[in-house]
């Protein structure tokens, strides 16, 4: 059975989390929480250095053989006010810890306590991944550039994500894909501008825009298989002058998002082809422009299967299988890499009224989590290590 941490780590972690809490940095800029991670290390005698700026990365080497474990926290937090009123809400105006970022901070630095405690006991070493910048411009990608998964080199990661979806006791594991692929679109639909009342003079772009708005909606609909998820999203659109002006211009921008690789990937040619081909249609032109953003996660399925079966069988903890969501995550790139896993964590309690959505300025956690969270953590840690859990042979797409 794997035990719940012990009281002093978890008050440690109450208190630094609420350390973090109180002084939110946004993405690159996480010098203090940056400074406190390392602080903690120091305290723990892990050994640690730093990357891409304001990330960090700690190993703990176990004393008996066993595979190299990465876990991985985020660390910024969002340019939101917050308006909790918490006594340890954020002292800083326009910007707030609402993704809970701030908690998985504290809960990996509450598990490296636990591990460092058990170094004597513990199978191979574990890398502690204190990652900046998630919620963009994005720090995984950089911090794997500049070798976080090479020296040691790591053979399967792990991350927590708070959900108030489900409650403390509870964690989610989803095998296959778990966050979705977020890249922007904009459409650029160009006519020949003129009189109102003499539209054959004239290449109108509002009907062509009009019908490329329509024509998209085609690829959610008639192109891709039903049972497959994605999402494609015009949020604006503007453009024309007056009543009675015919509108050279039109702009539009949106975002596609997917669940697989090859579904998003196929995402830009199809919208590539009806734009054109309906602009062509309209006797306009168009220009398409796709600024990729994050890749969608995919939760390696034997690692997800063979870690809910684990903590079934060693916890006390309710595993839940929960459906994807359409959100994006960077640890997409760790997950590229080598096996990955996203494991959510509940948070949602009427009484501690964490009952809202990430990113929302009343966004709270039930610190009742902290602890469900650093159990997790130290788990996986163990149960990859000592050669438990299958992990499947790295991939290293690059
Ligand atoms: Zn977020
Ligand atoms: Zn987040």
């Amino acid at each position: 059975m794997i035990a719940q941490a012990d009281t002093d780590v978890i008050e440690r972690v109450i208190e630094l989390r609420r350390a973090i809490h109180r002084r939110p940095e946004l993405g690159f800029e996480e010098h203090e929480t940056c400074a406190l991670v390392e602080r903690e290390l120091d305290t723990l005698g892990i050994e640690h250095r730093r990357l891409v700026k304001t990330g960090v990365a700690g190993i703990v080497r176990g004393a008996l053989p066993g595979r190299v474990v990465g876990l991985r926290a985020d660390m910024d937090a969002l340019p939101i006010t917050e308006r909790t009123g918490l006594p340890f809400a954020s002292e800083i105006a326009g910007k707030m810890h609402a993704c809970g970022h701030d908690a998985h901070t504290a809960m990996l630095l509450g598990a490296a306590r636990v591990l460092a405690g058990m170094r004597e006991r513990l199978h191979g070493t574990v890398v502690l991944i204190f990652q900046p910048a998630e919620e963009g411009p994005g720090g995984a990608e950089p911090m794997i550039a500049e070798g976080v998964l090479d020296d040691p080199a790591v053979e399967a990661i792990a991350m927590l994500h708070v959900d108030p979806r489900i409650a403390p006791g509870q964690i989610g594991i989803t095998p296959g894909p778990v966050n979705a692929s977020a890249d922007e679109l904009f459409i650029t639909v160009r006519g020949k501008g003129g009189h109102g009342a003499y539209p054959h003079t004239s290449v109108d772009a509002i009907p062509a825009a009009s019908a490329i708005v329509l024509g998209l909606q085609n690829i959610a609909a008639r192109e891709t298989d039903p049972l497959k998820s994605v999402v494609v999203t015009i949020g604006t659109i503007s453009g024309g002058y007056r009543n009675n002006v015919i509108a050279d211009e039109v702009q539009m921008t949106g975002t596609l998002r997917a669940h697989e690789p090859e579904i998003r990937d196929a995402l830009e040619a199809r919208v590539r082809r009806v734009v054109d081909g309906i602009a062509a249609a309209y006797q306009a032109t168009a220009e398409v422009r796709i600024v990729k953003g994050y890749p969608p996660v995919v939760n390696d399925p034997l690692l997800a299967e063979g870690f809910a079966a684990y903590m079934h069988e060693h916890s006390r903890l309710d595993v839940e299988r929960l459906p994807p969501t359409m959100g994006g995550e960077d640890f997409a790139y760790f997950a590229q890499r080598v096996p990955g896993l996203h494991i959510r964590l509940g948070i949602r309690s009427e009484a501690a009224g964490s009952t809202h959505s990430g990113h929302s300025p009343q966004f709270r956690i039930d610190e009742a989590a902290l602890p469900v969270g650093v159990q997790t953590l130290v788990a996986f840690a163990r149960a990859a290590g000592d050669g438990s859990l299958p992990i499947p042979a790295s991939r290293h797409q690059v």
